[in-house]
C-alpha cells in the first residue's frame, strides 16, 4: 500500500492523525507525514483519506492502482 500527502494541499486539520494515529503524524510544519502505511487496514486508510477537508492523501495499491481519491 502507498500512502502519500499533497503537502501543498495538507492544511494540519489533523483528522487522519485522530482516525489512523499510527499511520499519519504532523510534522514541525503542521503538514502530515507518513510513518507506517501497513499499519491499519485499508478501510481505515479509506476513512482517513476521506475525512480529509484538504483532499491531501492519496492511496495507492502496491501496483500504482489508484484506491483513493
Ligand atoms: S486530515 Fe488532511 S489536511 Fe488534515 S493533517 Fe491530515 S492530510 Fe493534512
Amino acid at each position: 500500500m502507498q500512502v502519500r500527502i499533497l503537502r501543498m494541499e495538507c492544511c494540519g486539520h489533523a483528522e487522519c492523525v485522530a482516525i489512523a494515529p499510527d499511520v499519519f503524524a504532523l510534522d514541525t510544519k503542521r503538514k502530515a507525514t507518513v510513518l507506517d502505511p501497513e499499519a491499519a487496514p485499508l478501510e481505515v486508510l479509506l476513512e482517513a483519506a476521506e475525512a480529509c477537508p484538504c483532499q491531501a492523501i492519496t492511496i495507492e495499491d502496491d501496483e500504482g492502482i489508484a484506491l483513493f481519491p
